[in-house]
């Protein structure tokens, strides 16, 4: 049949990503966001969020999306440049600015839309991109999309970066970096990274969509002018969205120029209130961090004597480094056997032979939730 011959390679190659135990579903969460969860009718203890202050079903913050809903509806009804952009998106930029000491910020729907829209915005086809190699797959998507050269430094590598760097000849160069690596949880060398970008008279973007909420970085106090700092909604701030602060004419410039801003309709004003909402909980959340802090040194201290190793992190970001992708699905299983939802990492997203158990910390924990997840890691070892 004629349908079938056009489905047939899909299928094929679903059944090819089946076999090699590569095959991703999506499975149906039935609760808040939060330690417990209900998953596909079960209900688990979660270290598989990045809900890192445990404030996604914050009561305060949800009131405050529903004071905006009943005020001023769901939609926003248009993008930015026409009737889209409401006065809770201006207030959430302007108190985004100050509280991170740059001139001034724009928000985007999502960080993946905003990474693509700023990095297609300041570069071109005579430009180059210094990336990190571990950087999260909407800045290789936003490198590939604005047809920079795409350059990958190695991992963390400050001396591959500025052979790369000086061996360029693009018009403009920009360095792109996560700040807490997703997968790895570790961070980059922000001090050293400033020092290169000002040498290479190269940009500095700086993707914080793990650590915003939960690091402080001073020495971005106040933000130098070549400096872009992204910041995320949707993961410590608990809601949705993200934030590009950085010098006024760099605003201007994304205003004109940043397709996945321009062409897309505004966030929904019910969200920016919920964000401001959760900014002000950051703003005072030093219990909140301090108990973070706390549950990190705990699981560290608690994984010592595992027979994989914790790779080294400061972060809510613990990965737990099994190596092959089949012993970790079959770990994760067992874990979840036992109550405790804890996902395998896999190549495509991490490298091959690099599987990890990626546990990721919340300030709603507890430590007999971290003690639970040790007792069960230790059995299973
Ligand atoms: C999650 C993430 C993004 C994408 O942000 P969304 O708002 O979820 O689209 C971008 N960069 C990094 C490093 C991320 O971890």
């Amino acid at each position: 049949m004629a349908e079938d011959t056009f489905l047939q390679p899909l299928r094929a190659e679903l059944e090819c990503l089946e076999r090699d135990g590569r095959l991703r579903r999506r499975r149906v969460t039935e609760s808040a966001q939060g330690p417990r969860i209900v998953l596909d009718g079960h209900e688990y203890l979660s270290f598989a969020s990045n809900d890192y202050l445990g404030l996604a079903a914050h009561p305060e913050i949800a009131a405050a999306a529903a004071q905006a809903a009943q005020q001023f509806g769901v939609g926003a009804g248009a993008s930015h440049l026409l009737t889209g952009h409401h006065a809770l998106h201006a207030e959430l930029e302007t108190r985004f600015a100050q509280h991170v000491g740059a001139a001034e910020a724009l928000l985007f729907s999502t960080g993946y839309l905003a990474n693509l829209g700023v990095i297609t915005s300041l570069l071109g086809r005579h430009d180059a991109v210094f990336a990190d190699r571990l950087n999260h797959a909407s800045l290789v998507d936003a490198a590939r999309l604005s047809g920079a050269e795409h350059q990958r430094y190695k991992h963390n590598d400050l001396a591959d970066l500025d052979q790369k760097l000086e061996q360029s000849s693009a018009t403009t160069k920009l360095i792109a970096t996560d700040l807490v690596f997703s997968m790895d949880g570790d961070r980059a060398p922000l001090e050293a990274l400033l020092a290169l970008a000002e040498r290479h008279a190269a940009w500095l973007y700086l993707d914080d969509a793990h650590g915003f909420g939960v690091l402080e970085h001073a020495v971005l106090r106040p933000l130098p002018a070549r400096v872009i700092y992204l910041a995320t909604l949707g993961k410590a701030v608990g809601v949705a969205g993200a934030l590009v602060a950085a010098a006024g004419p760099v605003i201007e410039f994304l205003v004109n120029k940043a397709r996945p801003w321009i062409y897309t309709t505004a966030q929904p004003p019910l969200l920016a209130a919920a964000a401001l909402q959760s900014l002000q909980l950051i703003m005072t959340g030093d219990d909140r961090r301090a108990h973070l802090t706390a549950l990190i040194a705990l699981l560290r201290q608690r994984l010592a004597g595992l027979p994989w190793p914790v790779l080294v992190s400061d972060t809510p970001i613990q990965p737990l480094l099994i190596g092959d992708h089949v012993r970790a699905v079959a770990l994760a299983e067992q874990l979840a056997a036992r109550g405790i939802w804890l996902p395998a990492i896999r190549p495509p997203t991490v490298p091959e032979g690099t599987a990890r158990l990626r546990i990721s910390l919340s300030a709603a924990h507890s430590f007999e939730d971290v003690e639970t997840l040790a007792t069960a890691l230790e059995a299973l070892a």
